[in-house]
């Protein structure tokens, strides 16, 4: 089954060509960083005038790379939400017009469950029932994934999202937008027990997650080292904070594997991509005995491919989206 999958949900343009959901046999992803740091993050605006700019030669692109034409496709599959619904609809109106036109199915794909399927790509044998650790820009969720498509969520943040706490204390210690990976870069520089950030605890929710306490304790200190005059320590900030996140999420992930018995943990989403959040999901799963999955860098950050992914576990079950499909911008997960 060979599917075409476009992504535009956010500020990267993609297109991919997956083969039976696991193989990649393109990866086209145009991102819109360098516009939008400009402005400190996404301007919604500037992200679908570039998406309507760029889609129809990341396409172009992605076909050629993989050697596929539109009549060797047996769907079109599109991100049709969570995202924004400006640079959302430039995706889905474009998928529309190729699956009228080469007379393709078209697959309506979920932003967050094609981040959990990237998990998919490089594991050959990952399959459901897993744990999921969702940490993206706009979401942290943990899901069990009972089934492909079939998720049930077990906790999620109160307030902010990891990438969103990570890309908000960057930019208050003064390192632009995208945070993340600029603060995983510094704090390796840094002490992570210099400061010791608060990690929220929910009364009664063990599963779910809140990181502006976090965020406005790392505010507070930087204000309170301004008032005493006292030199701030960037990398030593960007270390402690990074530790109190990372602490969190996986100590609940480990307790959620524990009385979900899962032995497969997963994680998912931009902030899957830390360095630091691999690394001590790694140890904690290897003395529990459980066994991880995470994506590569490339596949952990917005991408098509992991909407092909997930758009072929779909296809298979018979979904089919009509023309009539409309860009959803708070879609929730499992909803059809
Ligand atoms: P969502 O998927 O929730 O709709 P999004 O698509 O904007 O949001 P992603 O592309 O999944 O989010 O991830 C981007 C986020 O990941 C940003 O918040 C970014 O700071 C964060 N991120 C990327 N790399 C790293 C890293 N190495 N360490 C920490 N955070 C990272
Ligand atoms: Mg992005
Ligand atoms: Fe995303």
């Amino acid at each position: 089954v060979m599917i075409l999958a476009i992504e535009s949900s956010c500020d990267e343009t993609a297109a991919a060509v997956v083969k039976n959901g696991r193989e990649v046999l393109s990866n086209v992803i145009s991102s819109q960083i360098d516009l939008h740091t400009l402005y400190g993050g996404v301007v919604p605006e500037i992200a679908s005038r570039k998406h309507m700019e760029k889609i129809n030669q990341v396409i172009k692109e992605a076909l050629a790379e993989a050697d596929c034409s539109l009549e060797a496709l047996d769907a079109i599959a599109v991100t049709y939400g969570p995202g924004l619904v400006g640079a959302l609809l430039v995706g889905v109106a474009e998928a529309k017009a190729i699956s009228y036109a080469a007379g393709k199915p078209l697959v309506g794909v979920h932003h967050i469950e094609g981040h959990v399927s990237a998990n998919f790509i490089e594991h050959k044998n990952l399959e459901p029932p897993f744990l999921c650790l969702i940490v993206s820009g706009g979401h942290t969720h943990l899901v069990i994934v009972k089934e492909y498509g079939v998720y049930e969520i077990i906790g999620k943040t109160r307030d902010d999202a990891a990438g969103e706490a990570f890309d908000k204390v960057a930019r208050a210690i003064g390192l632009g937008y995208p945070g993340g990976p600029k603060i995983d870069r510094l704090a390796k520089e840094g002490n992570k027990t210099a400061v010791s950030f608060p990690r929220a605890n929910l009364e009664g929710c063990p599963y779910d997650f809140s990181f502006s306490g976090v965020k406005s304790a790392v505010l507070n200190h930087l204000n309170s080292c301004a008032m005493k005059k006292e030199e701030v320590n960037t990398a030593d900030i960007a270390a402690s904070f990074q530790e109190a996140v990372v602490d969190a999420l996986v100590t609940k992930t480990m307790a959620a594997a524990r009385e979900y018995k899962m032995k497969q943990v997963a994680i998912a989403g931009g902030v899957a991509a830390n360095s630091a959040l691999r690394e001590a999901m790694d140890m904690a799963c290897q003395k529990n005995g459980l066994t991880l999955y995470y994506p590569s860098p490339i596949y952990c950050t917005d991408n098509a491919a992991m909407i092909g992914a997930a758009a072929y576990y779909e296809y298979l079950k018979g979904t089919r989206h009509g023309l009539d499909l409309n860009a959803v911008p708070n879609l929730k997960i499992g909803q059809r």
